[in-house]
């Protein structure tokens, strides 16, 4: 599938620190230790709406990781997926009337403008359900062969994965099977389905039904699960143990468990990957922004109204990836004002030594994305070039560069 253009990305001098990330299946904050190549899986969206702040906020925050990686002397392999064909893709799509695959393109085509709009670096491998179809239904076989999937025998064509066949299920969240089944009802899961082995159980292949899009296959005619396309695609691209696997918060269960699962019952081995990763939640009136409340807040809205994108990224950065937090009006207003003194500061042309300021933002986003000191480091250096303290003519230059290289904001 198509990505995106990428950034440019000013070269620093010197070289970053190794990234430190909260990992959900260890509850730590433990180094990342990539090879010469990162391998970083980020979940993409289900293209029948558009990008919200929620979204953003997380495809920023491993945009940082990606950004934190390459300043460390790594390569970055990134791999999202598209979700462009799912129960809520075809839901909406009959709500509105419309052919779910024009809504489809046209929801992933925005999504391409908001990441562009937002300096998000691109996926290297961006890659689509439909088009993975085959790849999918490949390791669907192989868990069927060894008996690690299952065909339900009520005549829908619809297989299961059995949960019981996944020797460490539930290390990923660490969650009780009660929090579980609470998570997997609300969440897309079918704990009352009759004739699964264990409530559990995520559907890896649903056999074609009238009026819905089906696709010829090994394991007859039907669509894919969603945990199970992220695991072929991720598999595919990165192998097993790779880096980091990211999303917001709610795919934590049922979905990076069950691909995590599915995974490793295919290989057997173990881990899919070495860091679980999750970004909080965007709250609006106190509530968490989500596509079934309706409280959204549209990246592609606000650029509308011609907000500066740069606004919305320090606005999101001003708070740490990992908190949930709420999305006000005043955070975009505080943003705009920190990125004209910003920008008002380097415009200066000299400033205090910038050297110092470089050192202190590598050091507070290797340790767990720390954006929140990132951004007041920069305030202060702001503050004294405004001064007039500070005779550093190449200082300018250097906040501008640190501030886009790792920040991914151009001042
Ligand atoms: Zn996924």
């Amino acid at each position: 599938m198509q990505s995106w253009p990428g950034p440019p990305i000013p070269k620093l001098p010197g070289r970053g620190l190794p990234l430190r990330l909260f990992d959900s299946a260890t509850s730590q904050i433990r180094p990342t230790s990539p090879g010469a190549t990162a391998g970083m899986y980020v979940c993409g969206i289900t293209p029948y709406d558009a990008t919200h702040l929620g979204h953003a906020a997380t495809y920023l925050a491993f945009d940082l990781v990606n950004r934190v990686w390459r300043d460390g002397g790594h390569d970055v392999h990134l791999v999202q997926n598209v979700t462009d064909i799912d129960d809520p893709l075809l839901e909406r799509a009959e709500r509105d009337h419309e052919d779910w695959m024009v809504l489809g393109m046209r929801e992933t085509a925005l999504f391409r403008e908001d990441m562009t709009a937002l300096r998000i670096v691109p996926p290297t491998d961006y890659v689509g359900a439909v088009e993975s179809i085959d790849e999918t239904v490949a390791l669907i076989v192989a868990l069927l062969d060894d008996g690690a999937a299952y065909r339900l025998e009520d005549g829908t064509g619809d297989v299961y994965y059995d949960v019981a066949r996944s020797e460490r299920f539930g290390y990923e969240s660490g969650l009780s099977g009660e929090a579980m089944l609470g998570f997997f009802a609300e969440r897309g899961g079918d704990p009352d389905r009759g004739g699964k082995r264990n409530r559990l159980d995520p559907h890896l292949w649903r056999g074609a039904r009238a009026g819905e899009p089906s696709w010829a296959s090994a394991v007859g005619p039907g669509r894919p699960g969603w945990h199970i396309e992220c695991t072929a695609i991720a598999l595919n691209r990165l192998g097993m143990a790779f880096d980091v696997q990211g999303g917001g918060s709610d795919l934590m269960f049922p979905h990076h468990e069950m691909s995590a699962a599915h995974a490793e019952s295919v290989t057997g081995r173990w881990p899919f990957a070495r860091h679980y990763v999750h970004a909080g939640m965007i709250g609006l009136h106190g509530a968490k922004m989500s596509k079934s409340r309706g409280n959204l807040v549209f990246v592609s809205r606000l650029r509308g109204e011609k907000v500066d994108p740069m606004a919305i990224r320090t606005a999101l950065l001003a708070g740490h990836y990992r908190e949930d937090r709420p999305w006000t009006p005043s955070l975009l207003d505080q943003a705009q004002a920190r990125l004209a003194r910003w920008r008002e500061a380097v415009s200066l042309g000299v400033g205090p030594d910038a050297g110092p300021l470089l050192d202190s933002v590598r050091r507070q986003l290797a340790d767990d994305l720390d954006t929140v000191n990132a951004l007041s480091t920069v305030d202060r250096w702001a503050a004294e070039a405004l001064q007039h303290s500070g005779r550093d003519t190449g200082a300018s230059q250097l906040v501008s560069d640190t501030v886009d290289a790792l920040l991914g904001i151009a001042l």
